[in-house]
């Protein structure tokens, strides 16, 4: 059983062989780049580095949501607040960022 600080399902097992016997090696694992909330796509337009140089989207739910994504939280939301739609017709995944939108 490995160590708990082992457990950990952001470290990866390595095999490694050293003196003609294999021993596990632990290694951090890569962080997986950002995807958006809704659809899970991988988002574009984000820098591979991480860190604090990592550059993201000016745009409304930049870093978050994808462009498609987006476009269509934006069309709800205008539907809402004319009238033509109620805040029960959205779907669950859609509500939230609505909502962020008709508070603003
Ligand atoms: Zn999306």
């Amino acid at each position: 059983m490995p160590k708990p600080m082992h457990r950990s399902t952001s470290i990866k097992e390595v095999q490694r062989v050293t003196n003609k016997r294999t021993v596990t090696h632990y290694r951090r694992a890569k962080a997986s780049s950002p995807h958006c909330a809704i659809c899970g796509n991988e988002l574009n337009g984000i820098s591979q580095k991480g860190g604090k140089t990592r550059r993201t989207n000016s745009r409304l739910f930049g870093g978050v949501l994808c462009a498609k994504c987006t476009a269509e939280v934006i069309k709800i939301e205008s539907r809402v607040e004319n009238g033509d739609m109620k805040l029960s017709d959205i779907g669950i995944k859609h509500r939230n960022y609505v909502l962020q939108l008709v508070a603003h």
